[in-house]
């Protein structure tokens, strides 16, 4: 009888070493998928305008060459990213080619 308890507290306790090991794994495309569900600024958006962004920063004539959303400050999205959050766009996404004029360079 005490062989078959500790058998299955091992498997038990093997499932739940094996389930702590793949959290921080299936976050992941959770997280992915909230930044690609994320609608993206768009042009006619007032904030974009007075803050002349554009998503991308080569067409942009005051941008410091070199900066983009990518490096900037404010810029919400994980590195290597093509766009994400930025706090002066709540609930909305930035390229991360993308520049505006609140560029701030990341320290
Ligand atoms: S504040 Fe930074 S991240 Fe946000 S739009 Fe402007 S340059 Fe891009």
């Amino acid at each position: 009888m005490q062989l078959v308890i500790d058998e299955s507290r091992r498997r038990l306790l093997k499932r739940i070493t094996l389930g702590l090991a793949v959290i921080p794994v299936a976050g992941l495309p959770l997280r992915s998928a909230i930044a690609a569900d994320t609608p993206l600024v768009t042009a006619d958006d007032p904030t974009a305008k007075a803050l002349k962004y554009t998503s991308d920063a080569s067409k942009a004539p005051d941008a410091k060459p070199g900066s983009t959303c990518a490096n900037c400050r404010l810029y919400q999205g994980g590195a290597g990213s093509t766009e994400g959050g930025c706090l002066l766009f709540p609930g909305k996404a930035v390229k991360a080619a993308g520049w505006c004029s609140s560029w701030t360079a990341k320290t």
